[in-house]
């Protein structure tokens, strides 16, 4: 079949490996070049986690895991830093009760840790009085720029063809075929892919996608003392349900550790030509850091600014486009979509080349929310 796949970040790059290695006809659109830092799947660390406080995500992630897996044998890269995590809040948090309930639910190893424990195990971070942290050993990050062109380098070995500097403006069934149009040409293809990110929501805005955009920062922060204690493991990934603050070891790549928040973020457009930092969002997260981490000084050494692409109740959307089964559109991952994007490229594909067109789960689809008035 002849697939077009249009952007190619975390999701549509993982489409496209698997179309071309299953010998399908597989194009990839991508308006800047590949690796750009303009969406939400660039930089050096995403979060990978089977710490869900839902069997639902749970038991995906468990998928997600064996492809990741199959992802780094294949390219021969290390793009997966297995280093545990933990999730931790008050001993009563709905939440972290939920994730221990998940992870039990799917016999999935875990630990439980109070404050004394975690700072034996792990002295750099201080996870507050009356706290409690729930260990889980196959946390860790995924390198995610490099997982992006590792799958982009497969799908290229595999005869498929990536268009950079080539925005899609218009995308149309007609006739049982799908009309795919640049500046410069109209393709015909037997279904396209939109895995559009953060600009699904204005390349099909007739369907009035339930979609918000965000800007987010993350800060690195330079270590004072006691530089061996954030090495991958000695510290693992950690979120806090306390605040909704999350972060990284040293990543062996870059100075500092990395610190960001779920919560702040402020919308935005993602036309904006710049991707700005805003000094007040790095202040509220320099004073967390410092709280958190007795040896970090509190100077932030790098920062950088992505795009959430966020629903009403933060599932994704992975769906035919209503009224266009040979349309998939795949988005709204909601700032914590890249450890299932290699899941989301699988169902894609199955989907695109009707191995399962039903493949997405309830959930994700488009059903579940009000029908939009135009
Ligand atoms: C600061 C931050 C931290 C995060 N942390 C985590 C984390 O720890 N763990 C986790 O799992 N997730 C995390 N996420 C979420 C995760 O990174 C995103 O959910 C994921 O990267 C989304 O991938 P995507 O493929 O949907 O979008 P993108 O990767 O943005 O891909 C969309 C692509 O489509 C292209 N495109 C758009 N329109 C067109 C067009 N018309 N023509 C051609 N090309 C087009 C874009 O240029 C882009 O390359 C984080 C996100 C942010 C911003």
């Amino acid at each position: 079949m002849k697939v077009a796949v249009i952007g190619v970040g975390g999701s549509g790059s993982a489409a496209l490996r698997f179309l071309a290695k299953e010998g399908h006809e597989a194009v990839g659109y991508e308006q800047f070049t590949v690796g750009h830092a303009m969406g939400s799947s660039h930089g050096r660390s995403r979060i990978i986690r089977l710490s869900y406080p839902d069997d639902f995500h749970t038991g995906l992630m468990r998928r997600a895991y064996e492809l990741w897996d199959d992802l780094e044998i294949e390219s021969g890269e290390n793009l997966f830093v297995k280093c545990g995590g933990i999730t931790f809040g008050p001993g009563g948090d709905t939440t972290l009760r939920n994730t221990i309930s998940s992870l039990a639910n799917a016999s999935i190893p875990h630990e439980l840790l109070d404050r004394d424990q975690c700072a034996t195990r792990f002295p750099a971070i201080d996870i507050g009085p009356g706290s409690t942290a729930v260990y889980q050993q196959d946390s860790g990050f995924l390198r995610s720029t490099r997982c992006v062109l590792a799958q982009l380098g497969i799908a290229r070995q595999h005869g498929a063809e990536v268009r950079e500097h080539s925005p899609v403006f218009a995308i149309e069934e007609k006739n049982g075929k799908v009309l795919v149009s640049t500046a410069s040409k109209t393709e015909v293809f037997d279904t396209a892919i939109v895995t559009a990110g953060p600009w699904i929501g204005k390349l099909l805005a007739p369907l009035h996608l339930p979609v918000t955009t965000a800007l987010r920062q993350v800060a690195y922060f330079a270590i004072r003392r006691n530089p061996e204690n954030f090495a991958p493991g000695k510290l693992p990934v950690w979120i806090t349900h306390s605040s909704d603050h999350y972060g990284f070891p040293a990543d062996g790549e870059v100075t500092g550790i990395k610190i960001a928040s779920h919560d702040a973020g402020m919308t935005y457009d993602p036309d904006q030509p710049d991707r700005p930092v805003m000094p007040e969002h790095l202040e509220a997260l320099a004073e967390k850091a410092t709280a958190l981490f007795p040896d970090l000084s509190g100077d932030i050494v790098s920062s950088q600014s992505c795009l959430y692409t966020t629903t009403p109740d933060e599932h994704f959307i992975l769906d035919h486009a209503p009224g266009s089964p040979r349309i998939l559109l795949c988005s709204g991952c909601s700032g914590h979509g890249f450890k299932f994007t290699i899941l989301l490229g699988r169902l894609l594909a199955d989907m695109a080349t009707r191995t399962k067109a039903d493949a997405s789960p309830t959930p994700w689809r488009l059903a579940r929310f009000p029908v939009p008035r135009s």
